[in-house]
C-alpha cells in the first residue's frame, strides 16, 4: 500500500447498481480527490453478504466507468480480506478490548430502557450487560468493543464541529455479529487504514457513525482521516434515497444529465458544458473555489 499526501475512497456496498444518491457520495469523494491532486481508490464493502447482489459490484464498476469516473490502482473487495480482519480482532481481544455479548434485540432494548438510556434516532444504546459476563452460562452470539466514556469531538468540512459521547449514545459496538461476520464498524476502520485513507467524503447518513469509527481507530493505534459528510438526496416522501426504498440506477443514457443532477444535489448551479470531461474540468474547479484548495 502506497501513502500519498491525499487519499480518498468511494466504498459502495454491491447491494444493487448506484443510484442518484449513491453518486452524489462518488461525485463528491472524486471531486476533493481530484481538486487535491490526490489519489482516488474503489472499495467493494461486500463483507455483509446476506446483503450482496451478485454481479453488482461489476456494474457499479462500470456505471462509474461510463461517467468518467476513473478510479486509481486496484479495486480492493472486503470479501478478501478476512484474514486481515481476524488478526485486527485477536489484536483487540487480547489487547482486552473485546467481550462476548449473549443479550436479543429484546433484552438489548430492555435494558436501555431500565438505564434510561436513549440514543441517536430513538435507537437504544447497549447499556454494557455481559461486560463483566454472560449470566446463566449462555453462549456468546456477538462481540462487542469496550467504547471509552468521553465526548469525542471532530471537525467535519462539510457540517462543521461534532460531538458524540459513543458509551452513551451507541454503548459497547459491535464487532463480529451474531451471524459470524465482522461488522461494517470493524471493517472500514481497518481498510481505511490500510488502504493509506488521509480523507474520507461520504453521505450523512454516516455521520453518527464517525466517532466510533475514530474511536476505534485510535484503539488500534491509526490516525483517524479527516471527515465530510455531503448532503444525501431525498425522495418525494423525505426518506433517503436508498436500494431499500427501490431507488432506480443511474440514468447512463443521459450521463451528463445524472452528473448536472447530483452537483445540483450538493448545492452548485449548473455548468455550462456538453461533454464529461469538461464536466469534470469544470467541477474540480468550482469544488477548489469553494473549499479553498490549493
Ligand atoms: N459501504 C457504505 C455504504 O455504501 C459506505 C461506507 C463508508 O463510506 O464509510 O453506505
Amino acid at each position: 500500500f502506497i501513502h500519498a499526501s491525499y487519499t480518498g475512497r468511494f466504498a459502495p456496498s454491491p447491494s444493487g447498481p448506484l443510484h442518484d444518491g449513491s453518486l452524489v457520495a462518488a461525485m463528491a469523494s472524486f471531486l476533493d480527490a481530484r481538486a487535491h491532486q490526490g489519489r482516488w481508490l474503489l472499495r467493494i464493502e461486500d463483507i455483509d453478504t446476506p446483503r450482496v447482489v451478485p454481479g453488482a459490484d461489476q456494474i457499479i464498476l462500470s456505471q462509474l466507468t461510463q461517467l468518467g469516473m476513473n478510479w486509481d490502482g486496484d479495486v480492493l473487495w472486503q470479501s478478501a480480506r478476512l484474514l486481515r480482519y481476524t488478526e485486527i480482532f485477536e489484536q483487540l481481544q487480547s489487547a482486552g478490548h473485546i467481550y462476548g455479548c449473549a443479550c436479543t434485540r429484546q433484552e438489548i432494548a430492555d435494558s436501555a430502557r431500565q438505564a434510561g438510556l436513549l440514543g441517536e434516532d430513538g435507537e437504544r444504546p447497549y447499556a454494557g450487560t455481559c461486560r463483566f459476563g454472560i449470566r446463566d452460562a449462555r453462549a456468546p452470539r456477538a462481540w462487542r468493543v469496550i467504547v471509552p466514556d468521553e465526548s469525542y469531538v471532530f471537525i467535519d468540512r462539510w457540517v462543521g464541529t461534532r460531538t458524540q459521547n459513543v458509551a452513551q449514545t451507541v454503548g459497547d459496538m459491535i464487532v463480529k455479529r451474531a451471524d459470524g461476520l465482522f461488522a461494517y464498524q470493524l471493517v472500514v476502520v481497518v481498510d481505511d487504514h490500510d488502504q493509506g485513507i488521509t480523507d474520507v467524503v461520504r453521505g450523512q447518513d454516516l455521520l453518527s457513525s464517525t466517532a466510533r469509527q475514530h474511536q476505534l481507530a485510535r484503539m488500534l493505534g491509526f490516525t483517524p482521516p479527516r471527515m465530510m459528510h455531503v448532503p444525501l438526496v431525498l425522495d418525494a416522501e423525505g426518506r433517503k434515497l436508498s436500494k431499500q426504498n427501490h431507488a432506480q440506477a443511474i440514468d447512463l443514457q443521459q450521463p451528463l444529465k445524472s452528473l448536472q443532477r447530483a452537483w445540483a444535489a450538493l448545492g452548485f448551479d449548473v455548468l455550462p458544458v456538453t461533454t464529461l470531461p469538461a464536466f469534470w474540468d469544470n467541477a474540480v474547479t468550482v469544488w477548489r473555489q469553494r473549499f479553498n484548495i490549493g
